[in-house]
C-alpha cells in the first residue's frame, strides 16, 4: 500500500484528477484483495478443534463435568448392586440377577484423557491419523480423566468387575497397559482389556454381548453413542432420536462423558467420509450450522 500510494504521488500533478482518482480506485481495489486473503488466510490457520481442546485441557468448567459424571455413576452402582434387575446391557437377555457385577468403560476421554494428542494434532501433525495417535501413543502419557480414578478404586472395593472397552487397536495394548498402570488403575488380567482386533467380532456391541453373557452390567461409562447402543453410525438427525429413545437411561444406567474434539458426532457431519480434503469437510460443517 505504501508503495502503491508513493507511486500515486509521483505521477500526481493539479491537473491530473483523473490519475488521481484511478489510483484512488486501484488503492481500493487492492485493499479489498488483501483484506480478503487475510481473512482466507486466517481461516486456514485456524483449527477447528482449538477450543474444544483447550477447554477440556485448562477449564475448571471440564473437570467439574467429569467429576459430576463419576460421582453419580458412584451413587448409581451403589443402587444398582442393590437391585438385581438392574443391567445397563441392552445385549443382556439371558437370566442375570445372579450374574457377578461388571461395568464397562470406554477408554479415550473416558478414563484416559487423549486431548494431548488433539493439541498435538493442532500443534504438529495438522490431522488425525491411525499412525500419529499410535506414535503419541506410545509414549503412554494420557493423564486421568479427573473423578475417574476414585470411582473406579470404588467399583474394586465393592467387588465389581471393571472391564475397559477401547476402539483402540490391538497393536496398542502394550502401550495402553503401560498408560493405566503408570495411573494406577487397575487391570488384573489383559482380558479386561478389550480392544479392537478390526474384525466384526470386537465391536463395541459384540463386546457388550459378551461381558453379558457371564455378567450382569451394572453401568456403561463413554464419551460416544456407540459405547452405549449399536447402529448409532448414522446422520445426526438419526443419532439424536436414538437418544430421546433411549431417554430414562442416561444418567442411571448410562453415564456419558462430553467429548467436544471428535467422535461420531462430528464424522457424521461429513457422512463419515475420512478421505474427504479438510476444506471439504469443513465446508459440509459450516453447511449444517444453524443461525
Ligand atoms: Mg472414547
Amino acid at each position: 500500500m505504501a508503495m502503491l500510494n508513493d507511486r500515486c504521488r509521483i505521477r500526481l500533478t493539479p491537473t491530473s484528477s483523473m490519475t488521481f482518482l484511478y489510483c484512488l480506485l486501484l488503492a481500493a481495489t487492492v485493499t479489498m484483495l488483501l483484506s480478503g486473503c487475510s481473512s482466507q488466510q486466517a481461516r486456514v490457520d485456524s483449527h477447528e478443534t482449538l477450543n474444544a481442546a483447550l477447554w477440556t485441557q485448562t477449564s475448571a468448567e471440564y473437570a467439574a463435568t467429569t467429576i459430576q459424571a463419576y460421582q453419580l455413576a458412584a451413587a448409581n452402582m451403589d443402587q444398582a448392586l442393590a437391585d438385581r434387575q438392574w443391567t445397563a446391557a441392552l445385549e443382556q437377555d439371558n437370566d442375570y440377577a445372579d450374574l457377578p457385577p461388571a461395568i464397562m468403560l470406554d477408554l479415550d476421554q473416558t478414563v484416559l484423557d487423549t486431548s494431548r494428542y488433539n493439541a498435538r494434532i493442532i500443534l504438529e501433525y495438522g490431522s488425525h491419523a491411525r499412525e500419529h495417535f499410535a506414535e503419541w501413543c506410545r509414549q503412554s502419557t494420557a493423564p486421568v480423566i479427573p473423578g475417574t480414578k476414585d470411582f473406579i478404586d470404588h467399583a474394586t472395593r465393592q467387588g465389581v468387575t471393571v472391564f475397559y472397552v477401547s476402539a483402540r487397536k490391538e497393536a496398542l495394548r502394550d502401550c495402553t497397559t503401560r498408560n493405566l498402570q503408570a495411573l494406577g488403575l487397575p487391570l488384573p488380567a489383559q482380558d479386561r482389556l478389550l480392544l479392537n482386533d478390526g474384525s466384526a467380532s470386537t465391536s463395541k456391541t459384540q463386546q457388550r454381548a459378551r461381558i453379558a453373557a457371564q455378567y450382569r452390567v451394572l453401568l456403561l461409562i463413554g464419551d460416544n453413542l456407540n459405547d452405549f447402543v449399536s447402529d448409532s453410525k448414522t446422520d445426526p438427525d438419526t443419532r439424536r432420536a436414538l437418544v430421546d429413545v433411549h431417554a430414562g437411561r442416561w444418567g442411571r444406567q448410562w453415564i456419558i462423558l462430553p467429548n467436544p474434539m471428535y467422535g461420531n458426532w462430528e464424522a457424521s457431519l461429513y457422512e463419515y467420509d475420512y478421505s474427504l480434503p479438510r476444506d471439504e469437510r469443513l465446508n459440509r460443517m459450516l453447511q449444517q450450522l444453524q443461525q
